[in-house]
């Protein structure tokens, strides 16, 4: 095996997701040096940190995790990239599991009940063939040995308009996107809901918006990377 994968990374070099350098027969996906350098938000370790802020008063959301912070024309953005428009669908699993991994090292406690992504919009999710943020979550669930249901919650308007109106109307667009199909599942539990990159957090308003009314349910966010100052 470690003979055909050194023939394979002779005519094929594998490059790194983050930073395009040529990787090291060992390394999958993303380099050693990024591994280690990029730019991890740490929220985990600061519970009312940026991305907590941004919805509050609003939404009492328990955990807000992200593994790194946006940055702009820099690594992030590439591995967002990469994973949304080359396919690269198991760099985003990959990706919830080492998150996982870490937040695991420093005790991090992933006492979750269910592990929920973000649906995609229909049309999208059959143009790209996958939902990366399902990807993502796949990866935290394998991790943390946390079910993953992606049956729970589903898009019910299909926002295809949603261009053509006001900013306004858009906010309350995307209200009633999202619908909990089984709500006594729910009851008492603690949700972690998975986006890919949460931006303004209104589509999280609007998932939790969904969970809201369920008895003793208490919902947590995490995503792959926070834009504070937009995406
Ligand atoms: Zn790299």
């Amino acid at each position: 095996m470690t003979l055909i994968n050194d023939f394979m990374s002779l005519i094929y070099p594998r490059r790194c997701e983050a930073c395009g350098e040529l990787m090291l027969r060992h390394e999958k996906y993303i380099c050693s040096y990024c591994v280690i350098s990029l730019p991890k938000s740490n929220y985990h370790k600061r519970p009312d940190n940026e991305l907590y802020q941004t919805f509050w008063g609003r939404i009492p959301f328990m955990d807000a995790l992200s593994f790194f912070v946006f940055e702009k024309s820099g690594r992030v953005q590439r591995i967002l990239h990469n994973i949304k428009y080359q396919e690269q669908k198991e760099l985003a699993f990959h990706l919830g599991k080492i998150y996982t991994q870490e937040l695991l090292k420093d005790k991090f406690s992933l006492g979750y009940d269910m592990i929920v992504p973000i649906p995609l919009h229909k049309k999208k999710l059959k143009l790209r063939g996958y939902n990366q943020s399902e990807w993502f979550a796949m990866g935290i669930a394998e991790e943390s040995k946390v079910e993953m249901n992606t049956e729970i919650m589903v898009r019910v308007n299909e926002t295809s308009t949603q261009t053509k109106k006001k900013k306004y109307e858009r906010w309350e667009n995307v209200q009633g996107i999202f619908q909990v199909t089984k709500k006594e599942e729910v009851k008492g539990k603690h949700i972690l809901l998975v986006d890919d990159v949460i931006t303004t957090g209104a589509t999280l308003e609007a998932a939790w918006t969904s969970f809201k009314d369920i008895e003793d349910v208490k919902i947590s966010v995490a995503s792959i990377a926070f834009a504070a100052r937009g995406y």
